[in-house]
């Protein structure tokens, strides 16, 4: 597979940017200008095809691309997409929804054509499942949302973990993250369930606090067929990151998980929780130079919930800070300051213009006991994988659905 290095000649800013610790190599950049144009029309021509063999005529064609366009009008308004992450050959636009051209794209367009008028063809019923496979962990975040659960007795065996996936596959689900706990420190468990998954038909990612995250571990991965790491960092000051993790070599972890999944070809986004102490203009800009310098293409902006080793606390962001972390999110999504910056996915900004895609809708959370929940962020136990009746349980959840943001139609 072609590798790219930094040592390669720069090209212009508003072409591409590729960053990446000196020393190492990259195999992901971000691209912008006439190559994001080239690569997006050729997505647009793609959805065009894809909808004409849906529907096989021009007026629901039209209409299929017209409810794709308003629909993402709903979560992010009237800005134009401005760069595009490209990752081991693949391109990336968004960080939740598959490559183009990658092996779930043509399923996952189907199934959101499925959604204006039903098609004829196989689809995802979900875009997204996090499942957590350990309760076994060595920080002590100071957010962790499975805290009650943390280094408890395992209850789920590795080969119900591989029943729990081959049920969710049957579902149709284009997206399964791997939680926890903290999953590297289960590395064979989850190579077991990847040797027994469809690879092909599912994208596996990790959510990892980068703890174990070794070269060895990003090869096995790799080669299982993983596609994409979250990286947890929530400081750009190693000794304040160690401190909210609870753990003196948080900091290194994470940086070394970076590195050598990058070195993989690995999809990485770097995962933040901005709680009101964090939420600053300066904190945000010095954290997203950070990020960019570390050579990820994305970052993750995630607000801190009452729940887990926060329950109980006063933790909630306040309408100046979402304020605040919406204009750095358009700023450096949509302005052409920040084009060689990783791309932001900010979950709380897309809720409350449209409501929450999980909570059984699209998405929700497997726990470590195999309990199924809206989100890791909403835990209501709403029946087990492994246990009643599956479409039962999964009528009800997408009944109560997200507990804090409802779905607007
Ligand atoms: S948040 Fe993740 S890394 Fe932190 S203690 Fe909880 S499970 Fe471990």
């Amino acid at each position: 597979m072609e590798t790219e290095t930094i040592t390669k000649a720069p090209h212009r800013e508003e072409d591409t940017a590729e960053k990446l610790q000196a020393g190492t190599t990259t195999r992901s950049r971000i691209i912008s200008g006439w190559r994001k144009n080239y690569i997006h029309s050729r997505i647009i021509f793609s959805l065009i095809k894809i909808a004409w063999e849906c529907y096989g005529n021009l007026m629901d064609v039209l209409r299929g691309i017209d409810y794709l366009l308003r629909l993402r009008k709903k979560f992010i308004g009237d800005f134009k997409l401005k760069k595009i992450a490209q990752i081991d050959g693949d391109y990336y636009p968004y960080l939740y929804g598959p490559a183009y051209k990658g092996s779930t794209y043509k399923k996952f367009m189907i199934s959101q054509l499925n959604d204006f008028k039903p098609v004829n063809k196989e689809i995802y019923r979900f875009n997204n499942i996090i499942v957590a496979i350990t309760k076994k962990c060595a920080l002590q975040c100071d957010h962790c949302f499975e805290w009650e659960s943390l280094n408890k007795k395992e209850n789920l065996s590795t080969a119900q973990l591989i029943e729990i996936v081959q049920k969710l596959q049957k579902q149709g689900v284009s997206e399964i993250q791997f939680s926890g706990g903290e999953p590297l420190l289960k590395v064979d468990r989850i190579l077991e369930i990847l040797n027994a998954a469809d690879i092909r038909s599912t994208s596996f990612w990790i959510d990892t606090s980068g703890f174990k995250f070794t070269k060895e571990n990003a090869k096995l991965l790799k080669t299982a067929g993983l596609t994409g790491v979250f990286v947890s960092l929530d400081h750009f000051e190693p000794a304040l990151h160690n401190k909210f993790r609870g753990f003196k070599d948080a900091f290194f972890w994470a940086q070394t998980a970076v590195k050598n999944a990058l070195e993989q070809g690995f999809v990485v986004a770097l995962s933040v929780c901005i709680t009101r102490e964090f939420a600053s203009r300066e904190n945000l800009m010095k954290y997203m130079e950070m990020a960019k310098n570390m050579g990820v293409a994305f970052v993750q902006f995630l607000e801190p919930k009452a729940v887990g080793h926060f329950y109980g606390k006063d933790v909630l962001l306040l309408p100046e800070h979402h304020e605040l972390i919406e204009e750095i999110y358009t700023e450096f999504n949509f302005s052409s300051k920040f084009l060689s910056y990783p791309i932001i996915t900010y979950h709380g900004y897309y809720q409350r213009r449209h409501g929450c895609f999980s909570g059984g809708y699209k998405g929700f959370y497997v726990d470590t006991d195999g309990d199924i929940n809206p989100c890791p962020f909403c835990q209501k136990k709403t029946g087990n994988l492994l246990e009643g009746e599956l479409e039962d349980t999964l009528s009800s959840l997408n009944r109560g659905g997200c507990m804090d943001y409802s779905r607007f139609s």
